[in-house]
């Protein structure tokens, strides 16, 4: 599953909110942007834990 937002990406993350599948720094650019998108739930990918 690749990153929607670079699309070369292996995706890492996927929003629950925004229902879209992410890489680490495109879910960090994303969701740093302001503070209602920092609240989304992310979840990982293929079921291991990423802190
Ligand atoms: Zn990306
Ligand atoms: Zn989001």
């Amino acid at each position: 599953m690749l990153c929607e937002v670079c699309e070369q990406a292996l995706a890492h993350v996927t929003c629950t909110a925004d229902a879209a599948a992410l890489y680490l720094a495109c879910d960090r650019d994303i969701h740093s942007t302001n503070p209602f998108a920092s609240r989304h739930e992310r979840l990982p990918v293929g079921g291991h834990s990423i802190l």
